[in-house]
């Protein structure tokens, strides 16, 4: 019988060591993990730390004993694979407590070391006590006690990725005073400047200091010291600029590194060594629609690979196709979600696009708790193929993007998503779902039935003095307003068309664009060549609503 090896235990090794046993029942399957435990659910560690999930135990969802008991698989923990002899096809493995050695044969090698967090040696003070990481539930009990014991009151995270973000709400809901230290411009990599000003309007609102444009330069008992000379309280720092992939064993055993450096595996997770296999966070991807060499730490992506590998191993047939990178973080009381290319990227990679924002409601607006779902597509110009998508909402925002990570997926258009059918009542959405109103929008931008620009560009449109109209009515101008706009509502231009310039542009704005927008197709009708939407809303500019 076949005897598989798989190195780390947790998302790829644990659905590589299920999938085998799913194949052969005669394979003698063994998992061998460093750490104390195996199949832990890595994205919960966060929630232990409001208490969301109050025992840190629980997050470990199967033991060695329930592996042996269910799968018959021999799950070894506290076992490290310090090297491997790939010509007799053996590993050697470390007892991390009593230090001894042992030889174990294999037939296939499956690695799943995953990624370790960045710790850049260069900081003064990052060797100290008082800095965290959060890897696994060790680190996670680590941190607790550490703010526990010496009842911390301040706390700075490093980075301001998913993983920073999510541990900054969890810190903020457990009584902390939390600063977000993010070296970039904005927040959240994974959505653009316009999306990320609302996430970190909402992380204000919500108690979290989020500080941008800023990095760490040094960590002392009660504070850290910024690039800028900025010092932030901070009894404990948790360090999330991000993470590496864990190539250690790899390379050691002559597998070769991509130009990432990740593990370079070929279309059916192989290695550059013949019967090792490499997955998740460790490897080296292709991001599908740049073709663009990357890396990608995602817990699906993980789990599909290894599914892959073992049945690549079984002669079944698979296909390394990359990734598009779909993502949703919950941060208080919104959702954040994003898939395939940015703006950003686009730009980077010289792809020629355009995009459309709309900002409906949820549900039908009568009905109870209707909030803004603020949706942004970004689409391939001419071709109108779908290329990427942001949401953010209070509301289940995850149907959108999935649909929209969908299309992306099937190589769907704009005018695909026009007549998409999707599921409608009152509580659910709008009759006409969000996906399918940023379609209608996307595709008058297409043909060119409109001009627009980003709502990003009024501070710019501000200081040139550009004639702005404020489309909502008075009593929302009155409430507060862009310096410079002229208040001329939907309600009342078709009478105040004289106000309106005809030799200047004109660029108009209201608190989702959909006011905003019918009177400039409005205008355009009547024979105005100059008038611009804002798309966007008044609420990105300063109030989410
Ligand atoms: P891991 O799951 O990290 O497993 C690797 C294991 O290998 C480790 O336990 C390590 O100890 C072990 N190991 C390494 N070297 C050896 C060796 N030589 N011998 C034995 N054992 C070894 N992803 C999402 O999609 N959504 C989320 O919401 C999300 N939230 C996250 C939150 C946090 C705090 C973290 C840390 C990650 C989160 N992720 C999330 C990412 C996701 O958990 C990873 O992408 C996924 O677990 C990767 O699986 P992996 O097998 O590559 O690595």
């Amino acid at each position: 019988s076949k005897r598989i090896v798989i190195v780390g235990g947790v998302g790829g090794g644990a659905s590589a060591a299920a999938r085998a046993r799913r194949l052969d029942e005669k394979a003698k399957i063994t998992m061998f993990e460093k750490g104390p435990n195996v199949s832990f659910s890595n994205c919960s560690l966060p929630y232990n730390l409001s208490g969301v999930i109050p025992d840190a135990d629980s997050i470990v969802l199967k033991t060695p004993e329930q592996f042996k008991a269910q799968y018959n698989i021999d799950a070894q923990v506290n076992k490290e694979v310090i090297g491997a002899n790939t010509a007799e096809k053996t590993v050697q493995v470390r007892d991390v407590k009593t230090d001894l050695l042992e030889e174990v044969p294999y037939d296939e090698l499956i690695l799943s070391p995953g990624a370790k967090p960045i710790m850049p040696k260069q900081i003064s003070g990052i060797d100290n006590k008082n800095v965290f990481s959060i890897r696994n539930v060790v680190d996670i009990k680590q941190l607790q006690s550490y703010l526990t014991e010496n009842k911390v009151q301040d706390v700075a995270v490093i980075g301001g990725g998913f993983i920073g973000l999510e541990v900054g709400e969890n810190l903020t809901l457990a009584g902390k005073n939390v600063s977000v230290i993010e070296a970039a411009e904005h927040v959240l990599g994974t959505v653009d400047d316009d999306f990320a000003q609302i996430v970190q309007k909402h992380l204000y609102d919500n108690g979290v200091n989020v500080i941008v444009n800023d990095g760490l330069a040094k960590i002392s008992d009660q504070e850290v010291e910024l690039a800028s000379g900025k010092k932030i309280p901070a009894q404990v720092v948790v360090m999330a600029i991000g993470v590496k992939p864990d190539t250690t064993l790899a390379t050691k055993i002559g597998c070769k590194l991509g130009e990432t450096g990740s593990i370079l595996v070929d279309q059916h997770y192989e290695t550059t060594v013949p019967d090792v296999y490499a997955v998740g966070d460790a490897i080296e991807l292709t991001q599908r629609q740049t073709c663009q060499k990357s890396r990608l730490a995602l817990a699906f992506p993980a789990q599909m690979e290894a599914r892959d590998a073992v049945d690549h191993i079984y002669g079944r047939k698979v296909d390394n196709q990359g990734f598009i990178g779909t993502q949703v973080i919950h941060l208080f009381d919104i959702n954040v979600a994003s898939t395939g290319l940015t703006e950003k990227a686009c730009r980077e990679n010289n792809i020629e696009y355009r995009f459309a924002t709309v900002i409906p409601k949820n549900r039908v607006s009568i009905m109870p708790d209707t909030t803004p779902i603020f949706l942004k597509l970004v689409f391939g110009y001419p071709s109108g193929e779908i290329l990427g998508a942001q949401v953010i909402g209070h509301s289940q925002i995850d149907k959108q993007i999935d649909v929209l990570a969908t299309m992306i997926t099937m190589h769907g258009r704009v005018s695909d998503l026009t007549h998409l059918e999707l599921a409608y009542s009152p509580w659910f959405s709008t009759a006409k779902n969000a996906v399918n109103m940023v379609g209608l929008v996307a595709e008058n931008i297409l043909n060119d039935e409109y001009r627009q620009v980003p709502v990003t560009k009024v501070r710019e449109l501000v200081e040139k003095n550009a004639f702005i109209i404020d489309a909502r009515e008075p009593n929302e101008y009155q409430a507060g307003h862009i310096t410079t706009s002229v208040n001329i509502p939907l309600s009342q231009f078709r009478d105040r068309l004289d106000e309106i310039p005809t030799t200047e542009p004109v660029y108009i704005h209201c608190q989702s664009s959909q006011r905003s927008y019918n009177m400039v197709r409005a205008l355009d009708n009547l024979g105005y060549k100059n008038i611009t939407n804002i798309s966007g809303s008044y609420g990105e500019l300063c109030e989410y609503e």
